[in-house]
């Protein structure tokens, strides 16, 4: 890898010319972070204070015992506050907003956990916080946005193009164009100009550093396989760097499969052969775009995955062959999510379970002598609405019912 944000030809910064200056002082602000000790000291601090650091390893001895083949342990950052690895980033990059005495924070996010995440932080620092989210995904995220606004967040509801992440992005780098000198554009994944990938993943690696450590710990070696779903690429960056010197270790990257093959219908971009190379929001990657360079729709059964761009830093370890990308299909993934909740009683979120459904797929054919590792990036809670219609519950179907006859008969009394 190279610096200054180039990993072969993937990354850079392709940023409008006013926003160069906030983008060295960023840069600088986490350079000097990096050298100080202490930086790296105060984050683990509030980690394992205010969230749920070091998070367990824990060994599924169930679905061992029943798949046969290689021992599944899993790293639990569904631990984390807030219920997802988004908390590491979240919180790191709250504390280099400090540190840079910005008073702000903005965010961009999709399905609404990034948001839920900064503003948490937000509330917690005591920043001024505005979320951006499209409309449409607004209207479909209600929970999460709730919470945001309980915490104190503005949640703008972006009305251009799609309503939807991508629209939100720009949106939020339009507001940090006029706001720089107050206020910290907090990304939410290892995407986006330089330094976020790389920066991004710094403060993902604690989940990395942690399960090697346990894993060699608890085993006396190294398991033969690390799974991470991949959406932007941040946990799978965080929990493949603890490896990356293990020649011995595969790494396997899980990106949304959705409904198979075809413009569309899924969010693959480096499991299949489907994405370009080219320059959107702000960096180089492989982007599912057509041929005129634009942005193509993606589909996933979960909303975290379901984006067309991805850490450069991924591309490039995709065509340095240290990661194997693949892809599940969102039936494959349910089924997946409804096994690990069946026989282990954990409940990983759809995105998660993408990394799940691959392991399972692959552990019976491995040896009972091998290890593999899953990275669990977050829990379910949040999936309630999508999973229960996926396996048509009816008696949530009744509830969903009933409350909305509560609300209407609430209203004709009022
Ligand atoms: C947001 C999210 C993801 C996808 O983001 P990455 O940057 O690819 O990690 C994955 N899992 C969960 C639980 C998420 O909330």
């Amino acid at each position: 890898m190279k610096n200054s944000g180039y990993y072969s030809q993937f990354g850079g910064a392709f940023i409008p010319e006013i926003l160069v200056p906030t983008f060295d002082e960023l840069e600088s602000a986490y350079l000097a972070a990096r050298e100080d000790e202490s930086f790296w000291q105060e984050y683990l601090d509030i980690m394992s204070t205010y969230s749920c650091r070091a998070t367990p390893i824990s060994r599924l001895d169930n679905l061992t015992e029943q798949l046969g083949g290689a021992a599944i342990y899993v790293k639990r950052e569904d631990l984390n506050h807030t219920g997802a690895h988004k908390a590491n980033n979240v919180m790191g990059q709250g504390l280099l907003t400090k540190r840079m005495g910005k008073k702000r924070v903005i965010a961009e996010t999709g399905a609404g956990q990034h948001g839920v995440a900064t503003a948490t932080m937000a509330a917690k620092f005591g920043f001024d916080c505005t979320i951006y989210m499209g409309a449409h995904d607004v209207a479909r995220q209600r929970p999460n946005v709730f919470w945001m606004e309980q915490m104190g967040a503005t949640v703008v509801a972006v009305t251009e193009g799609s309503q939807t992440l991508k629209d939100a992005i720009n949106e939020a780098f339009r507001d940090w164009v006029s706001n720089m000198d107050d206020t910290h554009y907090v990304l939410g994944t290892a995407c986006g100009p330089h330094p976020f990938p790389e920066m991004v993943t710094w403060f993902q690696s604690i989940i990395g550093t942690e399960a090697r450590a346990q894993m060699l710990e608890r085993n006396g070696k190294l398991p033969a396989r690390v799974y991470a779903c991949v959406g932007g690429g941040s946990n799978a960056m965080g929990i493949f760097s603890g490896f990356f010197d293990d020649k011995e270790v595969e790494l396997v990257g899980v990106e949304a499969g959705g409904r198979g093959r075809g413009p569309g219908q899924h969010a693959a971009r480096l499991a299949y052969d489907d994405a370009t190379v080219g320059v959107a929001q702000g960096y180089k990657t492989y982007f599912l775009q057509d041929r005129d360079g634009q942005m193509q729709d993606t589909h996933s059964v979960s909303a975290g995955l379901d984006y067309v761009g991805v850490s450069p830093i991924l591309s490039y370890l995709h065509e340095s062959k240290q990661v194997r990308f693949e892809a599940a299909s969102d039936v494959d993934v349910v089924a997946a999510m409804q096994k690990t909740v069946r026989n282990e009683g954990l409940i990983p979120a759809l995105e998660s379970s993408h990394a799940f459904a691959q392991a399972y797929a692959e552990a019976p054919s491995m040896s009972p002598d091998e290890d593999i590792l899953i990275n669990m990036s977050g829990r379910a809670d949040k999936d309630i609405f999508t999973v229960a219609d996926a396996v048509d519950d009816p008696k949530w179907r009744q509830f969903i019912i009933d409350k909305a006859k509560e609300y209407s008969e609430g209203m004709t009394n009022a």
